[in-house]
């Protein structure tokens, strides 16, 4: 597969570094006003980010319904055998 390059156009210094940067941010809702225009305008002219930010959207997506489906606490069994082993192991 071709490596993804930076794609820097000459009369717009906001690079693919930055919506990849500002696409990830977005997904837990901190970006400001200025910020979503400069990442929404950078995905109109660039489809290597805005694949990028489909498949960030998608993958935080099914790892929230995942996370909120299954409780992924360990129970108390768990936590002590846990605790053993790795008192066990300190001591070699
Ligand atoms: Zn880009």
């Amino acid at each position: 597969m071709e490596e993804l390059k930076e794609h820097k156009h000459k009369w717009y210094t906001f690079g693919c570094k930055d919506a990849t940067y500002l696409a990830t941010k977005a997904d837990y809702g901190t970006l400001t006003f200025s910020e979503k225009l400069q990442l929404n305008f950078h995905l109109i002219i660039c489809k290597y980010c805005r694949y990028f930010s489909a498949q960030n959207k998608k993958i935080n997506r099914l790892f929230r319904a995942s996370y909120e489906k299954n409780d992924l606490t360990l129970s108390l069994n768990k936590k002590e055998a846990l605790n053993q082993v790795i008192t066990e192991n300190l001591k070699k």
